[in-house]
């Protein structure tokens, strides 16, 4: 086992955390009901409406997976047998069905088959099908990791406002949020679903609702139990950067100097690095001459690309001869796809040289492994890369 070096992170999520997010997280824990956790508490909250684009919204911020924010989403704003319209684009989003069918909730299921985004059409044609205005929330992935599929969420508020239907617009942003662009407020997103250990670049351990006015409206009403999770007991305190319950005080430190990086390198640029690297290793994938799983390119995920295994090889087999020889972890196939995909994680803190290490290592397991595919495809992600690097001009410096 092939130990040396810094361990290569590639799944999607957990990511690398860079160390700065390190070295900010690395300070006494401080009194989270004390005058200077305040500060911390307001830039988290203030930072996150700038990463999700709300100005209308509010954030909360839970100390527990993105698990517990899908929970949240649906307990703060559903009623005991509520129908909610679900689209299947993978196993993330049958685990939040799962999660909705036991706590009481109706999901409507738009069928999927794991390698398209949601279909807009699907979802106009299900909500002018319900004429009696029942189903009360859209739940959509943005980015669905276990396949490498994008959902266009602007087209999926445009089909609920075709079909002219009050339902709540929910989104899982878990692994597109700060590498995938998210305009709450433009796209009229009602629950932003967030988790830190993926685009946030922070390890695993708190995640986000952010919660439109309607939202809040609706949570009034809103009867399914709940304590943990309750919007109105964290609003309180939020509104002067404090928390009902301790928060996970040292990863606020971290989120803090996330944000900072993010907004160091602008938002935008991020997100335009993320689309680059996706296709560099797009470039390779089909180079190497193996199939990617996503079959629409509209829907092609910036933060990850899963790649379908020959037929005949077993992807956990190719996995684990990349992680003994070369010290990388990939991404394993999910439920239906296990040993039939691997993922390359391609998000977070995460540049060109980052991602033809990572390219090269798949490349020469392949070999290892017996895999068959076209030696040198690896190339194709260099070529690109350097002719679409934005920095390719010299730097004038102000004497010139
Ligand atoms: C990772 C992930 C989840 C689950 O989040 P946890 O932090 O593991 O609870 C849910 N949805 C998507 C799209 C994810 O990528």
């Amino acid at each position: 086992m092939n130990t040396s070096g810094r361990h290569f992170l590639q799944i999607p999520g957990p990511t690398n955390v860079p160390d700065r997010v390190l070295r900010a997280m690395d300070f006494p824990t401080i009194d989270h009901r004390g005058p200077r956790f305040a500060e911390i508490g307001q830039q988290a909250l203030e930072g996150m409406k700038r990463i999700v684009k709300t100005e209308k919204g509010e954030v909360i911020i839970y100390p527990a997976s993105g698990t517990g924010a899908w929970e949240a989403a649906l307990v703060n704003t559903m009623s005991p047998g509520d129908k909610v319209l679900m689209y299947e684009t993978g196993h993330f989003a049958m685990l939040w069905r799962k999660m909705a069918e036991r706590i009481g909730l109706q999901p409507i299921v738009l069928e999927g088959d794991w390698r398209h985004g949601a279909d807009p059409n699907a979802i106009e044609q299900a909500l002018r099908a319900d004429a009696g205005k029942d189903i009360k929330a859209v739940c959509v992935v943005q980015n669905e990791t276990s396949t490498g599929c994008a959902s266009r969420i602007d087209e999926v508020r445009k089909a609920i406002d075709a079909a002219d239907h009050p339902a709540l617009l929910m989104v899982d942003t878990i692994s597109s949020l700060a590498s995938i662009d998210m305009r709450m407020d433009e796209w009229g997103v009602d629950v932003v679903v967030g988790g830190s250990q993926k685009g946030l670049m922070l390890p695993p351990g708190i995640s986000f609702n952010a919660v439109s006015p309607k939202a809040l409206e609706v949570n009034k009403a809103a009867g399914l139990p709940r304590s943990y999770w309750d919007w109105e007991d964290m609003r309180g305190p939020n509104a002067k950067g404090f928390f009902p319950y301790t928060p996970a005080t040292n990863m606020l430190y971290g989120l803090v100097e996330a944000i900072a990086m993010l907004e160091e390198e602008g938002l935008e640029n991020v997100f335009a690095r993320h689309d680059r690297l996706a296709e560099a290793t797009r470039r390779t994938v089909r180079a190497w001459g193996l199939e990617l799983l996503c079959q629409e390119p509209r829907h092609y995920s910036s933060s990850l690309t899963a790649v379908v295994m020959p037929e005949g090889h077993d992807a956990d087999a190719f996995r684990d001869a990349v992680l003994r020889n070369f010290n990388m972890s990939l991404g394993a196939g999910l439920s239906k796809l296990a040993g039939r995909v691997f993922r390359i994680g391609h998000l977070g803190d995460f540049n060109e040289l980052s991602l033809t290490g990572t390219l090269s290592g798949v490349e020469m397991g392949l070999a290892i492994a017996g895999v068959p595919h076209n030696k040198g495809g690896t190339q194709a992600a260099l070529d690109y890369l350097a002719e679409t690097s934005p920095y390719r001009e010299p730097i004038k410096t102000a004497a010139e």
